[in-house]
């Protein structure tokens, strides 16, 4: 479960996150869309505190952490426990280019979790096999697709176990028949209920997977909503402007 409340960020003079709240249930499965620059990024850093909100609060199971006035930061080691819980993907894969595909995944239990390299290992390559690429558990991320990379990374923020899953643009950089097979993964993830966050631009993929959508811009959240309600019939006019792009 995600609670956010009354979230405020901004970069120098540049108010990026206006006073944001947004709830996702356990096992629900929000998309949130909107322009360039309106600050999806910055709220999805900020659910995993990537990013240091100025004002709110943020909670993740039963961790809540409260920012602004007088509020006391949390500490390295608090945060890192709390980043662990929420695997984030990026648009960029982001692996480490000199190890395995199987040693990315075991990265994080390793040196994060303190596993044993045995039970790391067994993990891993469960959480590979769930993306469909045991048998790539030996190559380099060199050898490998982009969709592949891509699967990887998801299984990589698996292996830590999190009780939440953040995407920001994870197909957005792939090639367009190398898609799809990520967003499977990523609905295959939602149907066993798993709780989630995606930004994302494939509209029919969030009518489809997502049960709310909420649409950002300029740092607000301008509407919200069960996802098929806003996308087939959007109430504000900066909505219908934006989604009328996709058509
Ligand atoms: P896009 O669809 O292009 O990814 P976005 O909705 O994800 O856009 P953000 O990346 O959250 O938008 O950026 C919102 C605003 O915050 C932009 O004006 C951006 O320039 C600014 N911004 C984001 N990160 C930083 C940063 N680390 N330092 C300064 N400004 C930032
Ligand atoms: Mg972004």
């Amino acid at each position: 479960k995600i609670e956010i409340r009354a979230l405020r960020k901004s970069f120098g003079s540049n108010e990026v996150l206006k006073n944001i709240s947004l709830d996702v249930a356990k096992g629900g499965v929000v998309a949130l869309i909107g322009p360039s620059g309106s600050g999806k990024s910055t709220l999805l850093r900020c659910v995993n505190l990537l990013v240091t909100p100025d004002g709110g609060s943020v909670r993740v199971g039963d961790t809540r952490f409260q920012f602004g006035e007088g509020a006391k930061l949390p500490d390295v080691k608090t945060l890192a426990r709390f980043r662990a819980t929420t695997g984030m993907v990026f648009q960029h894969f982001n692996l480490f280019p000199h190890m395995t595909t199987l040693q990315n995944v075991m990265e994080g239990p390793v040196t994060v979790r303190r596993m044993a390299r045995a039970d790391a290992e067994k993990l891993a390559r469960a959480q590979l096999a769930k993306v469909g690429l045991a048998e790539k558990a030996d190559q380099y991320p060199a050898t490998l697709s982009g969709g592949q990379k891509q699967r990887v990374a998801i299984a990589r923020a698996l292996a830590m176990e999190p009780d939440v899953m953040l995407f920001d643009e994870a197909t957005s950089a792939l090639d367009p028949e190398l898609v799809g097979e990520v967003l499977a993964v990523m609905q295959r993830l939602a149907s066993e209920g798993m709780t989630m966050v995606i930004v994302t631009h494939e509209i029919a993929f969030a009518r489809e997977v997502a049960d709310r959508l909420i649409f950002m811009r300029d740092g607000v959240v301008v509407e919200e909503g069960p996802a098929r309600q806003v996308i087939d019939n959007p109430q504000e006019a900066a909505t219908r402007a934006f989604l009328s792009h996709f058509h």
